[in-house]
């Protein structure tokens, strides 16, 4: 590992003078959980690494709001989350996701900030962010603006985060209604490996289904369908998995992958997929907590 400086800021304002004095030479430690591999195998090779986790106007809660959002701080574990009882009621596929990051240590250190700005399309956060219209909220040298999640991941290890920048929040806007909603994944070796495939689903009471998948190109990608087939309980498993083809038809996973050959990978994707509208669809019928 190549020497670099540390700082350990306590202030936002101090972490973002550093950012903007360093540049692409700085980078950002929060649960290190991805940073620490990255330093190790030189892929990552700053002058500087700071430290996040002594900023005090940072933390690891999780905040209801006035409406029933939720705002969830940079430094929150996948722990929290997914111990969190209002995120396990009302967003049951981010706790799920959470659920299932790597091991218990894995995720006692690791936070959903980091998953988030890290930026890997099997990233299993992404997906039922995604699906719920999450929101990132971000601060720089020029204060602080707020970006769609699905306008914030370009492509593998790009985010639009400008320069300067850095992650201090991700909203959640209140569910708009009744739903049911799940994550499914498929990896090889569960706490050791990224997933084959992720992916988060909700259903709504409108019959409007949202699924959101990732680990099957550059970037976490999301599609609705608004025909109301996938959610109608009299359709049949074929048309449902026509309709499915129709929505995943930007799957593109890569064919140099050693995880898993594009034909597994598209396979396991329409698989989840029914299983994951099944899923949601039957939480949605009993009743799933709506907070
Ligand atoms: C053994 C193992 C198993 C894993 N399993 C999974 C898995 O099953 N699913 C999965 O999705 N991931 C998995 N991961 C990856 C990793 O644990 C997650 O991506 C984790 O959420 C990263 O969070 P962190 O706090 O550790 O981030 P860090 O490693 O501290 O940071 C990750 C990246 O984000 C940047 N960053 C962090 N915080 C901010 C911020 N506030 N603003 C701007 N940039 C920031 C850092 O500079 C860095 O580039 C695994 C990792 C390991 C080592």
């Amino acid at each position: 590992m190549r020497a670099f400086a540390y700082e350990r800021p306590a202030r936002l304002d101090d972490a973002v003078a550093l950012l903007v004095r360093y540049g692409a030479d700085a980078r950002l430690l929060a649960g290190g959980t991805d940073l620490i591999i990255r330093l190790r195998d030189g892929t990552f090779r700053p002058r500087l690494v700071v430290d996040l986790k002594g900023i005090a106007e940072l933390d690891g809660e999780v905040r209801v709001l006035d409406g029933g959002g939720l705002r969830i701080g940079a430094l929150a574990t996948m722990t929290t989350i997914a111990d969190h009882p209002w995120i396990q009621s009302a967003h049951q596929a981010l706790a799920e996701a959470a659920a299932v990051v790597g091991s218990v240590q894995i995720r006692n250190r690791a936070t959903l900030a980091g998953n988030v700005c890290n930026a890997s399309p099997a990233a299993d956060t992404m997906p039922s962010l995604l699906v719920d219209e999450a929101v990132v909220e971000v601060v720089g040298p020029s204060g602080r603006r707020r970006i769609a999640i699905n306008d914030w991941v370009v492509r593998s290890g790009v985010t639009t985060l400008a320069p300067g920048e850095l992650l201090i929040a991700v909203e959640l806007p209140p569910p708009p209604g009744p739903r049911g909603t799940v994550h499914l994944r498929r990896t090889r070796r569960r706490g050791h490996d990224l997933a084959s495939v992720t992916l988060a689903c909700s259903v709504a009471a409108d019959g409007v289904t949202r699924l959101a998948y990732g680990s099957m190109g550059p970037r976490p990608l999301l599609v609705i369908d608004e025909t109301g087939v996938l959610a109608d309980p009299a359709a049949s498993d074929q048309s449902r998995m026509e309709r499915l083809q129709a929505l995943f038809a930007g799957a593109a996973p890569s064919p140099r992958s050693m995880r898993a050959s594009p034909d597994y990978r598209l396979a396991m994707l329409h698989l989840l997929g029914l299983r994951a509208v099944r899923i949601a669809a039957e939480r949605l019928r009993q009743g799933a907590p709506v907070r």
